[in-house]
């Protein structure tokens, strides 16, 4: 069975791209916790977060950072959450997640109800799009 990340990585057109790069690509989570939820993942199939090489962990790393910055300025917020469970996908990957309230992202809310409980569903690419794309633009801007 072809894993879903690297069957994204050779044909991303079922997602809401936000970067790609050579190694990387950051993509909207379909089952978004907030607006702007973005995953983070290496090109090459790795299961876990700390299987990845040192170097290929600091660009995820360093990536995270430029995104918060650019949820930050789209949103408002104060913080963006990062993590790696492993527990859904085994080919690593972050999410980035923009936290509007304190209790957007608890673990014990996150396993009970991961893809509704703010309150949005299942979300098909062309729904992304235009969060894609403005997350795109203010990323640019950190380049
Ligand atoms: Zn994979």
């Amino acid at each position: 069975m072809t894993c879903a990340f690297c069957a994204i990585a050779a044909d991303p057109a079922p997602v809401a791209m936000v970067h790609e790069d050579a190694d990387l690509m950051v993509f909207l989570d379909h089952m978004p916790i907030r607006e702007g939820h973005c995953l983070i993942v290496p090109r090459a199939h790795y299961p876990y977060f700390d299987d990845l090489p040192e170097t290929l962990a600091a660009r995820v790393m360093a990536l995270s950072q430029r995104l918060a910055r650019s949820l930050k300025a789209i949103h408002g917020v104060e913080r963006v959450a990062f993590f790696a469970t492993g527990t859904d996908l085994p080919h690593a990957h972050i999410h980035v997640v923009p936290l509007h309230e304190k209790g957007d992202l608890t673990s014990a809310r996150y396993m009970a109800e991961p893809p509704v409980f703010a309150g949005i569903a299942v979300q098909p690419r062309e729904q992304l799009a235009p969060v894609a794309d403005r997350l795109r633009q203010e990323l640019e801007t950190t380049a």
